[in-house]
């Protein structure tokens, strides 16, 4: 079985009517980018690599498919049987992409997995439980309304909460942590600045919140200012930022400055190096969080998974055999979604699971799978 074909596309990825805060932006969409590979025996598989927004990561979306639009010709002709295999030969093509890499293999391993019949995690070992525990994250606000959207979150069915802090005064984030406890008294929390902390503030917030349980995620900037504050502080620290590969899982570990990771497929290079990270973890007895970057992602609400359709029709570009075929890349032409959504209330809701849509350019059969909206990184 060999790659014939590399099909990159383009999806705006909208949030279920919110905004989404961190410390360093707020967004209303995403831009995301999904790669389909066909092998020469008809089967396809799917990826996809969403940086959440141009601050988040070092890796921006039009970068990832400027990369993949380099990379993807070498693929085709390619043998499909090693996702690991195909690692080698794009580590060859450029150095770093993670994120552009991460949608290959994530193509890859579910190509691989449906050519023999397989779920992906018995390709990565096999399952260990049939139950993902998923959690919401809040982001920075009035501490009175964080506090009672901690509540309903719960009510819904959230075993775990995650608490967007940084980017203003340290007393509104210290607030907000007392509020939530007294509304909740939800033992699995996080509260995570995303880097936007300085050591100072870390250290206040410890101490002022000494006898409430949190998990502090990625607090500062640099691994160096983590690292500081070890044995200065009595929560636990979770690494996620800085973690951009391999290496940096191995170098936090070996250091010991840290108590447990948010590991982030895409950021990693795909489910491959997320799999190699969970096991070197799991030899030193340290918990990991492993997530998506956004995309497509279960946001499940008392105990029924809620999907929605929440992605454009995707501009499209088609690579093969090293030329682009069809239209170039481009952004969601402008009142898409807003024609999108009158089309919508004329038709039946979308059943769950995946659904099939019909490109109103080319009338080729796209399939748009799993589209759930989601709000947390
Ligand atoms: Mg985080």
């Amino acid at each position: 079985m060999r790659i014939a074909e590399v099909h990159v596309y383009r999806v705006d990825l909208p949030l279920n009517g919110t905004i989404y805060r961190m410390s360093e932006g707020s967004y209303t969409a995403f831009d995301s980018t999904v790669v389909r590979i066909v092998s020469d025996t008809g089967v396809s598989g799917w990826g996809e690599t969403c940086p959440v927004g141009p601050t988040y990561q070092p890796e921006h979306a039009l970068g990832a498919r400027a990369a993949l639009q380099h990379m993807a010709p070498g693929l085709v002709g390619r043998p499909a049987a090693g996702p690991r295999q195909v690692r080698r030969l794009l580590d060859a093509q450029r150095n770093g992409h993670n994120s552009a890499k991460a949608a290959v293999d994530i193509a890859l391993h579910d190509l691989i997995g449906k050519a023999h019949g397989l779920p992906v995690c018995d390709l990565l070992g096999g399952a260990v439980t049939d139950r993902v525990p998923s959690y919401c994250a809040l982001s920075p606000g009035d501490p009175d309304d964080v506090a009672r959207l901690a509540a309903e979150k719960l009510a819904e069915g959230y075993p775990r909460l995650q608490l967007k802090a940084g980017g203003r005064p340290a007393d509104l984030d210290i607030e907000t942590i007392h509020k939530v406890w007294e509304a909740t008294g939800c033992t699995r929390l996080a509260v995570d600045a995303n880097r936007a902390l300085t050591t100072r503030d870390v250290l206040r917030i410890d101490r002022d919140c000494a006898d409430i349980p949190f998990v502090l995620e990625q607090p500062c900037n640099t691994m160096e200012e983590v690292a500081s504050l070890r044995g200065r502080v009595t929560h636990p620290i979770y690494l996620d930022e800085n973690t951009e590969d391999l290496n940096d899982v191995l170098r936090a570990i070996s250091l010991g400055i840290c108590d447990g990771f948010g590991l982030k497929v895409t950021r990693l290079g795909g489910v491959g190096p997320l799999a190699t990270a969970r096991d070197v973890c799991e030899a030193r007895s340290l918990p990991q969080h492993l997530r998506r970057h956004l995309g497509r992602r279960h946001h499940r609400g008392r105990g029924r998974a809620r999907r929605r359709h929440g992605a454009a029709a995707p501009a499209r570009g088609r690579v093969v055999g090293g030329a682009v075929h069809g239209p170039p890349l481009r952004p969601a032409e402008p009142g898409a979604r807003r024609r999108r959504a009158r089309a919508r209330a004329g038709r039946p809701r979308a059943r769950r699971g995946a659904r099939r849509r019909r490109s109103r350019r080319s009338g080729r059969l796209l399939r748009v799978t799993d589209t759930r909206r989601v709000r947390s990184s």
